[in-house]
């Protein structure tokens, strides 16, 4: 294996674009417009309908990821192929965009892994992103759009559907005769969560410290919501024992109570320490109770495709609001002061 760093997959992002040129906020994301050119081999050309944020993106514009300006944001985007350089694919159909960036030729790749490749990286952070008015992608990176799904629902779930379902069905293994804790519901990867939880036929519990995103997890099918602060005692309350599973992304704030919600043998599974980077965990209480603390990130390209299947059967995302491709600043600012349920969609084009 070559030690040397690895180089960035390559992705366009064309046209209109919403640029990250500094750390500023929302404020330091600005309407660029950019040249179009012609996909190269291998690759396609999505006009893009629509886009989705993710907190990576606010993480991002705060400066927080370290990613160097200029970068166009957005991992997730659904779209019309305008011109394919690639034979599975022609001008016309309707993709939507797997938003892991990997090579699709080493020896992980090959097996399925692409989240341990080794140009392993995210659209919109480690390349140009999808909230632009075109996309030039590699073929195999962008699959049939779901026909049930409108382009806003379509551009809203695939990272968080496909962060999830890697944690809670590859990394977690979750039963349908278990019980999950979606922890932060109101967060794009917890509503997913709740999703596939449901969709899996888990019994679901969530917490969150607002009361409207409380009852918007129950009305997705949640039994219980509780209240962020020491939630582990209502959750035995009503479990006895505790969760067979804690889907986890806030982490240092919330670790701790996690932990004290997990039946004997039950795993957490994590995706994000959005409250911090260094969390504290009781040490006896993960070896006398037999716990498994997961850590997972994306998903891979068969992930992606079994979130798709679940789609047709019937899985929806939440789509919180849609803004103009040119409202990016107040798409961003909604979800920098969290009042999101769901997912922040940009409309790109008709
Ligand atoms: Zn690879």
């Amino acid at each position: 294996m070559s030690s040397s760093h690895p180089l960035p997959i390559e992705v366009l992002s064309q046209g209109r674009a919403a640029v990250f040129e500094e750390p500023a906020g929302p404020s330091g994301v600005r309407i660029r417009e950019r040249p179009t050119t012609r996909p190269k081999q291998g690759h396609v050309a999505v006009e893009i309908r629509a886009a989705s944020i993710n907190h990576l993106d606010l993480w991002l514009a705060h400066g927080a990821q370290k990613i160097p300006p200029p970068r166009v944001i957005c991992a997730d985007g659904a779209g019309v192929v305008r011109e394919s350089a690639d034979p599975r694919w022609r001008a016309g159909a309707e993709v939507v965009i797997f938003p892991t960036l990997c090579c699709w030729e080493c020896e992980q790749c090959r097996a399925g892994e692409n989240v341990y490749c080794e140009r392993f990286g995210v659209l919109g952070e480690h390349a140009d992103g999808t909230a632009c008015e075109l996309v030039h992608v590699d073929g195999r990176s962008v699959f049939p759009k779901p026909s049930g799904l409108s382009w806003a629902e379509s551009a809203a779930f695939p990272l968080t559907f496909l962060t999830a379902w890697r944690m809670l069905v590859t990394r977690a293994r979750l039963q349908p005769d278990e019980t999950v804790l979606v922890i932060g519901a109101g967060a794009g990867v917890a509503v997913a969560a709740i999703a596939i939880a449901r969709h899996i036929g888990a019994r679901v519990l969530a917490t969150s410290r607002s009361e409207a995103k409380r009852k918007r997890a129950m009305e997705l099918g949640a039994e219980a919501a509780f209240d962020s602060a020491g939630f582990s005692k209502p959750v035995r309350g009503l479990t006895g024992d505790g969760v067979d599973v804690v889907f986890e992304h806030v982490g240092a704030a919330t670790i701790g109570e996690s932990m004290r919600s997990l039946a004997m043998g039950g795993r957490i599974v994590t995706c994000g320490s959005t409250s911090g980077v260094n969390a504290e965990v009781s040490m006896p209480r993960l070896f006398f109770r037999h716990a498994s603390l997961i850590g997972s990130t994306m998903g891979n390209a068969a992930e992606f495709e079994a979130v798709l299947k679940a789609i047709d059967r019937g899985m929806r995302p939440v789509v919180d609001a849609v803004y103009p491709l040119n409202d990016v600043q107040a798409a961003l600012t909604r979800l920098d002061t969290a009042e999101q349920f769901g997912k922040v969609v940009l409309s790109v084009s008709a």
